[in-house]
């Protein structure tokens, strides 16, 4: 029999009904075999995450404060959990290891590790699954960097043969036993990995939302949902703000083409989407995918006579920033002008060392910097074979009003990218959407 893989986001476990819910879920098919969890999400708008709490917590400690409070906080959380379910289980242990920790020398990883684990260790006890804690397999090296290969064997390994298990996401631990996590939204990575290393017939992602909607729903009013995406697609929307899959988690799936299943844990009867690894040009309906936008981004623009008879121009630009351990995202180029898009919070601790030492290296003679700015995606698979998406979907901002700071459109034609100032970031959002869902 195949099986799947399923994972449940912090707001489809936020509490007891909640989560009896996703128990609804997992025993309404049997192929449900291995649920990866994250630590209880707002119950309501306002509310804080369990995983913030552990942060506030972690820091009090760290600084010498007084942390019992919020580790109270942290605690009634779970016992509202436990009675709610009606699960027997005493967390009592489980917390003064916490607290001991506190007390020694507190690790921030590790704090923030224990919602996922506790989260487990109660789901695990009310299914009467096993639960299999990732520390044991999600490999981490020393310097907390992730290491794929020897985690997707260890995977395989530990969970073989455990007919049904939960395991805890976003954290795993390196040979010393030190726990690390991934980034913000990293469960997602978790069930990724599970799903590849396993072979999973699917991944599935429970979340609140009924799959990927062509725009963020806090922007746009009930955006349309996503039938069918291609992990590129998935890949360009979430690295630029459509944050209901972590970027990184189609990497692991990616490898072997196992598709991914976002769907609604409060409207289980909704398909969701399917990200695939590609979808047959018949299917092909729409004439973009979707619409992400992110702020915090500055421009270096540089402009020179003659700049694209210089040979290694860009690199000696690009080369600065190398030094700098800064990263670009886009960088569009005319004739004697460059651009280089790049994020305001690498930039900001060596600004004036970047800008004296681009003036040394290439002597240019106009060099300035612009700050908050924000990037629009508009991204399709299906631009490359219509004609005038980019011409619409400028015309459409620019009709409401935005002053357009910069274009690109990158090679594959998968997406293009329009910069506007970031305060103008939802109303493009807004003008693309309308443009297109027409
Ligand atoms: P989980 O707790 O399940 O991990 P997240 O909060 O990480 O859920 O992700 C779901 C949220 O992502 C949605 O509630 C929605 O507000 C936000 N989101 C942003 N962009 C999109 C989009 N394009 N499609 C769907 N949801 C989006
Ligand atoms: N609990 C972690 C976070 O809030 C990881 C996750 O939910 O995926 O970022
Ligand atoms: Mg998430």
């Amino acid at each position: 029999m195949d099986f799947k893989v399923v994972k449940f986001g912090g707001s489809s476990l936020a509490n007891a009904e909640m989560i009896k819910k996703a128990e609804a879920i997992v025993r309404s098919d049997p192929r449900r075999k291995y649920v990866v969890v994250s630590a209880p999400g707002k119950r309501f708008s306002g509310d804080t995450k369990v995983t913030d709490l552990l942060y506030a917590c972690y820091e009090a400690a760290a600084e010498g404060r007084e942390f019992e409070p919020i580790l109270a906080e942290i605690r009634s959380r779970y016992d509202e959990i436990v009675e709610g379910l009606g699960a027997k289980l005493d967390l009592d242990a489980e917390f003064q290891t916490i607290r001991a920790h506190l007390r020694s020398k507190p690790q921030r990883d590790y704090m923030a590790s224990r919602g996922e684990y506790l989260s487990a260790r109660v789901i695990a006890c009310y299914l009467g699954f096993e639960f299999v804690d990732a520390a044991d397999f999600i490999c981490f090296n020393s310097d907390g960097t992730f290491d794929w290969e020897i985690t997707n064997r260890a995977v395989f390994a530990a969970l073989r043969r455990v007919k049904r298990a939960v395991v805890p996401g976003f954290y795993g631990a390196d040979e010393w036993g030190t726990v690390h996590t991934f980034s913000r939204g990293g469960s997602d990575i978790t069930g990724s990995i599970l799903a590849r290393a396993l072979s999973a017939a699917v991944y599935e992602n429970w979340t609140d939302v009924s799959g990927m909607l062509m725009a963020d729903p806090r922007v746009v009013a009930d955006p349309r949902t996503i039938a069918l995406i291609t992990y590129k697609e998935l890949r360009e929307l979430a690295y630029m703000g459509a944050t209901v899959m972590h970027e990184d988690a189609v990497f692991p799936v990616r490898k072997c083409g196992i598709p991914i299943n976002i769907r609604n844990t409060n409207r289980p009867e909704d398909p969701g989407t399917m990200i695939v690894p590609a979808v047959e040009e018949e299917k092909d309906q729409g004439e973009i995918t979707g619409i992400a936008g992110r702020s915090g981004f500055s421009t270096i623009t540089i402009e020179k006579a003659m700049m694209n008879s210089e040979i290694g121009f860009g690199r000696r630009v690009l080369s600065v920033l190398e030094e700098h351990g800064i990263s670009y995202e886009y960088m569009p180029s005319g004739v004697d002008t460059m651009s280089i898009v790049v994020s305001t919070i690498d930039l900001d601790p060596c600004r004036n060392q970047v800008m004296n030492e681009i003036c040394h290296t290439v002597q240019p003679d106009v060099i300035y910097f612009e700050d908050n700015m924000a990037m629009i995606a508009v991204v399709g698979r299906g631009m490359v074979r219509r004609k005038g998406i980019a011409a619409r979907a400028l015309t459409a901002v620019a009709e409401a009003g935005i002053n357009i700071r910069m274009i690109d459109q990158g090679s594959s034609e998968l997406n293009i990218i329009i910069g506007v100032e970031e305060k103008e970031r939802e109303n493009a959002i807004r003008a693309i959407y309308a443009e297109f869902a027409k």
